[in-house]
Order: structure tokens, then sequence, then C-alpha cells
């Protein structure tokens, strides 16, 4: 954040008073944005929460690592296609955010996909048109795709929450009980090969863990068997470039993991 405003509030002595106004004005709303900006990427990185840390690491939200044989008696939990599941789910009202969507936004790609990208939740273009990553954030995922020699047809894209929370608020820890059982039965049925978790949330809640993003980046983490790697959200770097680098460096270690599978 710049603290360029200093020397600009020592000017003030030699203004009239409304060019004094003026320049203040402006400068208390550059400091406004500044400090806003410095937040937004806080909480990208590190989240709302302050988690103490002794915490970091370790389970989150009471949950356990349950599996879709913890749910025996959902109708969904035996069947073997996509589009049975989706048409089994699309209504669902376990939450609050099944009477505020426009669509359910289940997820879209390749059925047999050996790369699944996980997001948060949809956002409101997302909301409209049933189907995740299509705003700006997902025009740049498709453009980090294509640097990697990927088609967004050939991997599949999900979310987490599958309804966009209003006003594109952090999921709840409730709805994201609700829903995480869904994206484990898409991900049973698509068995890939390696998971990309797009930004902190995706992470932490598939890992059950309170770790920054920062250090969730650093390694290759093992989800039931499936490597799962981790980098910024889209929606991160279209408000911070600078780390459209990391990414680069996220996803080009992506591709060299699948080359190398495909290779052995
Ligand atoms: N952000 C997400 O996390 N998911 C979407 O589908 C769109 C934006």
């Amino acid at each position: 954040m710049s603290l360029a405003f200093i020397p600009i509030m020592s000017d003030l002595h030699t203004s009239s008073p409304p060019e004094a106004e003026d320049q203040l004005r402006q400068q208390f709303s550059q400091i406004i944005s500044g400090v806003q900006q410095y937040l937004m990427q806080e909480r990208d990185l590190f989240g709302n929460i302050i988690y103490p840390a002794a915490e970091q690491g370790t389970v989150h939200n009471g949950q356990e690592k349950k599996t879709v044989s913890d749910y025996p008696a959902e109708p969904w939990a035996g069947v073997s296609s996509l589009t049975e599941l989706n048409s089994m789910i699309c209504g669902c009202q376990k939450c609050s955010l099944g009477a505020t969507r426009t669509k359910f936004v289940f997820g879209v790609g390749n059925p047999k996909a050996e790369i699944v990208l996980i997001g948060e939740a949809p956002g409101a273009d997302e909301d409209a048109k049933g189907e995740p990553f299509v705003g700006r954030a997902g025009q740049l995922l498709n453009k980090i795709l294509e640097a990697i020699h990927f088609k967004r047809e050939e991997v599949y894209i999900c979310n987490i929450l599958k309804c966009r929370p209003p006003g594109n608020r952090d999921p709840l820890p409730e709805e994201v009980q609700q829903c995480e059982p869904y994206l484990w039965k898409q991900l049973e049925i698509i068995k890939p090969k390696i998971i990309l978790c797009l930004g902190r949330i995706s992470a932490q809640v598939l890992l059950k863990t309170a770790d920054s993003l920062t250090k969730l980046r650093e390694n290759v983490h093992d989800y039931r068997g499936i490597p799962l790697l981790v980098t910024y959200h889209p929606a991160a770097l279209l408000r911070n470039p600078n780390w459209k680098r990391p990414t680069w460096e996220d996803v080009q270690k992506l591709r060299k993991m699948y080359d190398e599978m495909k290779n052995n």
C-alpha cells in the first residue's frame, strides 16, 4: 500500500481551501481503495477468519473426512453417471441457497476427464447460465488452460458449492457440509488423475485444513489417493495480476505431472 499521501498532505498548506479539500478527498479515496485492495489480497491468501496458529494444518469445521459411503440413504448414492446425478440433485433445497439461486451449477466438461478443476461457488454469471466459470474469471481460466494446451472441454470444471451465495460471500460451513457430498460423488464417477483447486477455499474445504493459500501451493497433496495441486483463483488474478506468474508456474507443474503420468 502506498504512503504517497504524506507529502501531499503537507502540500495542503500551500493550496487554496477548495483545492485543498479536493486534494484531501482524492487522497482519502486513494488510501481507502489501497486498503481495500490490500485486504482483498489478504483474504485471497488467508481468508476472513484469522485462525489461531495452533489450528494451522488441522481439520476445521469439526468435519471428518467422510465419503459417499457415509450417505447410503441418499437416492443418488448408487448412481453411475454424471447426468443421472445432476438430474437427482439439481432441485436441491438442503440449504438456504436453494431458495435464492437462479440455476443449479452442477459442473461442465468431459465426464471421463483426467483433470478436474474445482472452484469455490458460482458467481452471478454462472448462476444465470447454470455453468461454472463463464464470467471474466472463467475467460481467464480458459486462457490458463490454453496456455498448458488443454481445452475447456477436455477437463472437468466444478465448484464446492452448486448454488451462488448472495453477494458472492464466502461459503458458510453448513452450506459446504450439505453440498460437498455431491462433489465427492462427482469425483467418484469421474475418477480424475489430478485435481487442481482454484483458490484457498476450494483447497481448504477438500483438504480440511486452515492453511493459507501460500502454504497450500507449496505441496502436491493427496486427496483420497488423487494428487491435488492448489493455485490462485482466477478472480484473484484479475484483482492482482502479480499473481499470474506464480499461477503459470503452478499450472506448468500440473502439465508436467500429467505428461509424466501419461508416459509411465
Ligand atoms: N468463481 C468460482 O469459484 N466458481 C465459478 O464458477 C465462478 C467464479
